[in-house]
């Protein structure tokens, strides 16, 4: 799949001379496409509903789209739930899904009515003592294990922190039921950034089976299973991307093989998809300002690792575009680089691209989520601004960059 960013050299150039480089810039269109065709491919679902994961892209604005196209928030801290009540979404409309949660977090939640999806069982008395027990509640299921697809090892979630095990589960659901809980659902979130359109279809199933089996043991009947995120995107122009409505049919079948026939066909269907929304709808634009010939050919840019943090993390791979060298030769080596003071600071590296001249754009692809809200401020390094590019075709401004007063603001006194 070749990949084409969603805006122009001449429309780029044009915004640069509005807001300097470096910034994320969204695509309003694209989001709102995206989340639409995810409601259309769920849409043999009554009361589908998508619960945008808020720690992917923490933006009032993006929030505020995706609660135009349907969307709740899914949280999983104190300042996020705050976001998502200051954008009016509130009530059902919020999924807590949190782990480790501190008191004032769940007391939090509880206010604004939001879903609590609990992460393990000893939160039960926990959240008893702390915030009390509402009448609906979600848990978090582990099975252990690997996760696979067919011979492929997807992820490994007994290595992983969240959920409760299988019989944990079936007590959880016990306690909450005499506790006096009136409406119950199941997530789990077994791999994560897959790029296969048998990752939900297989989750699904496993989880609409644990269903048939609570019911069997507990009486519970389920009325929402949350399929929670892991949806991914292909960073690499080599992969083909998911197919949603693929997934929404491959789910659609399991619901029908193992749900229908258990009397649970009203059961809702939830999801909290981050990466998948918005990764492909964000662009880390920055501008070449250096160019080093040394033991390697290096190309500095005025981004670094504290406006996209995951090729220094995760060594991850993001498409650059050197913008209006499309079609000339990928001929030259380069490490792209920050300027942090750690070697890992590079959007690329030993990258085949056209030469890049100083001055030059560059658009570096798929960082509408865990991009910017991955940021930190590292060597002094202030965050960036956040650029909506509206269906119109005009810019906003969602969030400015930050200033040194900003990074000096928690100093109580020092720079007054
Ligand atoms: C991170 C996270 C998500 C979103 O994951 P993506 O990979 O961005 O889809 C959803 N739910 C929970 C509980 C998460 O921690």
């Amino acid at each position: 799949m070749l990949k084409k960013p969603f805006v122009t050299k001449d429309q780029l150039e044009e915004i640069c001379k509005k807001y300097p480089t470096p910034f994320h810039l969204y695509d309003e269109a694209g989001i709102r496409k995206t989340a639409r065709d995810l409601y259309k491919a769920f849409s043999w679902n009554k009361g589908f509903k998508e619960y945008f994961a808020v720690k992917a892209t923490p933006n009032p604005t993006i929030l505020k789209i995706l609660a135009e196209e349907g969307c709740g928030t899914d949280c999983s801290s104190l300042t996020e739930l705050m976001m998502s009540e200051r954008c009016g979404i509130v009530g059902k409309n919020i999924m807590f899904s949190s782990n480790d949660t501190p008191a004032e977090e769940f007391i939090k939640c509880r206010e604004l009515g939001g879903i609590i999806n609990l992460d393990d069982i000893t939160h039960i008395d926990f959240l008893k003592e702390t915030a009390g027990i509402p009448d609906t509640i979600c848990c978090r299921f582990n099975p252990g294990g690997v996760f696979e697809l067919g011979t492929d090892i997807m992820d490994n979630p007994g290595d992983a922190k969240y959920g409760m095990t299988r019989p944990q589960l079936t007590e959880a659901y016990k306690r909450l039921k005499d506790l006096g809980v009136k409406e119950f659902g199941l997530h789990a979130f077994l791999a994560s950034n897959t790029v296969s359109n048998e990752y939900y279809p297989e989750l699904a199933r496993i989880l609409f089976q644990v269903a048939v089996e609570i019911k069997e043991e507990t009486g519970v009947e389920l009325s929402f299973i949350n399929l929670s995120g892991g949806i991914g995107i292909p960073y690499t122009p080599d992969k083909e991307p998911n197919d949603i409505f693929v997934i929404g049919e491959g789910v659609r079948k399991a619901f029908e093989e193992v749900l229908v026939p258990a009397g649970l066909g009203d059961v809702k269907i939830f999801t909290e998809l981050g990466r998948y929304i918005l990764a492909p709808n964000g662009h880390l634009v920055t501008r070449a300002i250096h160019e080093k010939h040394t033991h390697k050919e290096y190309i500095g840019v005025d981004a670094c690792a504290a406006n996209l943090m995951r090729p220094a993390i995760y060594g991850a791979y993001h498409h650059i575009t050197v913008m209006g060298k499309e079609k000339e030769p990928c001929d030259h080596m380069y490490d792209i680089t920050g300027s942090l003071c750690e070697n890992n600071d590079k959007f690329a590296v030993d990258r085949m691209l056209p030469k890049i001249d100083k001055g030059d754009l560059l658009v570096i692809h798929d960082t509408g989520a865990h991009g910017f809200s991955m940021g930190y401020n590292y060597n002094g390094r202030l965050r960036s601004a956040e650029i909506l590019l509206k269906e119109d075709g005009t810019t906003k401004m969602i969030r400015r960059a930050e200033t040194p007063q900003d990074y000096f603001a928690t100093l109580e006194g020092f720079w007054d």
